[in-house]
């Protein structure tokens, strides 16, 4: 009997390739339903993978052994499996979805799959002990009551605390941990970034295009937290569609920097992040753009906010007023130049210090985990426990934005589903 825990993108496929292999398996999981955080992917419209299969685009350690389980389970693998159970899938700027653009078709495509097959789901079932003898010991609150399982093999697919308000916890690693397996340190990864000195709560919501560098400083700040040594990249650069809020930045741009942030914080580093508002412009054209508002009669006559119109949405032009000292009611011949040129310089380039990130429940999935040395990259099985399998978030594998991590989840899940089932190709 196989036993896997968790219900969710690794754990499903797990589930189906194994039991299309022929095992009878049993899947716990402490939702009352399955693939919840699945059903809250792309904005509910679940990006499964990405067209552009660049290496860069997956996070760890150890990318040589990331890349021979990738490549067990590809993009086009993950297409035509999903093609297979009735989910046609179309490609928009190079991002993978359904064609009906719903992830609650792919979780119900799934559920249907696991239903035709040896698959018995126990919902309700919350892990929280694994013991190993001659086989694996689960025990489970399910519906009040305490349950043991006992399991010749276990797949362990009950992701990371990422999303915890969707009900994830670090259950995963608390237990591996207690298995002896060893788990790196592992922090929030594509979560937005507090800043410090900063006062947002009129610009909450603001969105734009804009470019964000975010840069690592040598020297440590934070001895006593200092934790490893950074390798990371010093200067990071990422370009889209920001949003300003209360406590600081989020958007796509923003949430591919922050594994980087976090990890550069974690080793006691400064980390700042420069916001180009209008980056197709060099510093010299945004000086003189703002400053010929002053000195043009289209604009002089009128209030500094509508006479430096055009630039940034309104409420966030008032608000970098406020930085550069000047009041947007004043009328703009009455602006003097050294504050038109501190309101030209913000818009070039505004520079804050990360404070850091924002809690596991506004993140996307986790950085760090079980390092991939501890797996045989051929099936998922951990080195020096055999029978146990682990797949997905609780990996040392962080994919950017763009379905990578899904795509990550999905390979794991049939690696480890073919390899109990002994159908390895
Ligand atoms: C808001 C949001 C949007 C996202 N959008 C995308 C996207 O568009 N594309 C993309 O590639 N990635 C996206 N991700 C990331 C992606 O969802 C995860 O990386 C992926 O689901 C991880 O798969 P997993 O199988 O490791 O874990 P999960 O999918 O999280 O599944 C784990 C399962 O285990 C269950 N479980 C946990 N603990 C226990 C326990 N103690 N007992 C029993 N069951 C337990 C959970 O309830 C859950 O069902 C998004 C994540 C979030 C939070």
């Amino acid at each position: 009997m196989i036993g896997i825990i968790g219900c969710g993108a690794s754990g499903m496929l797990a589930a189906i390739m194994a039991a299309r292999g022929g095992c009878e398996v049993t899947v716990l999981e402490h939702n009352d339903k399955p693939g919840r955080k699945l059903l809250a992917t792309g904005n509910g419209h679940c990006n499964l993978t990405n067209e552009d299969q660049s290496e860069s685009n997956f996070r760890t350690d150890c990318l040589s052994e990331a890349r021979k389980i990738l490549e067990q389970f590809s993009k086009q693998s993950i297409l035509s499996f999903f093609e297979e159970i009735g989910i046609l899938t179309h490609c928009k700027r190079g991002y993978w979805y359904p064609q009906c653009d719903q992830a609650a078709a792919v979780v119900t495509a799934l559920e249907e799959e696991m239903k035709r097959l040896p698959v018995h789901v126990i919902y309700g079932a919350d892990v929280t002990r694994i013991t190993k003898g001659k086989q694996f010991t689960v025990t489970a609150t399910v519906q009040g009551n305490v349950n043991e399982f006992s399991f010749e093999r276990l797949i362990l697919a009950c992701g990371g605390p990422a999303g915890d308000h969707l009900g994830q916890s670090d259950f995963g690693f608390r237990a591996l941990r207690s298995l002896g397996i060893p788990v790196m340190r592992y922090r929030p990864a594509l979560v937005p970034l507090e800043l410090e000195n900063y006062d947002g709560k009129s610009i909450a919501g603001v969105r734009m295009e804009a470019s964000v560098r975010l840069h690592v400083y040598d020297h440590i700040t934070d001895t006593e937290n200092s934790s490893e040594t950074s390798s990371e990249p010093k200067n990071l650069e990422e370009s889209g569609e920001i949003v300003w809020t209360d406590y600081g930045i989020s958007g796509i741009p923003v949430m591919q920097l922050s594994r980087y942030a976090a990890k550069a914080l974690d080793s006691g580093r400064e980390v700042t992040v420069s916001i180009r508002l209008l980056p197709e412009n060099d510093t010299k054209t945004i000086h003189e753009l703002v400053l010929s508002r002053s000195e043009s009669p289209v604009f002089s006559s009128r209030n500094a906010l509508e006479g430096l119109c055009g630039f940034v949405p309104a409420k966030l032009s008032a608000w970098i007023m406020k930085r550069a000292g000047i009041d947007p009611a004043s009328r703009m011949c009455d602006v003097s130049k050294d504050m038109l040129l501190r309101y030209a310089m913000e818009l070039d380039q505004m520079t804050f210090r990360v404070k850091g990130l924002r809690p596991y429940a506004q993140a996307q999935t986790t950085c760090g985990g079980v390092p991939l040395t501890e797996i045989d990259t051929g099936t998922m099985e951990v080195r020096f426990v055999p029978g146990l399998y682990i797949t997905g978030e609780l990996l040392d594998v962080d994919g950017a934005c763009g379905g990578y991590n899904l795509q990550w989840a999905f390979a794991c899940g049939a690696v480890a589903g073919r390899a109990v089932a002994g159908t390895q190709q």
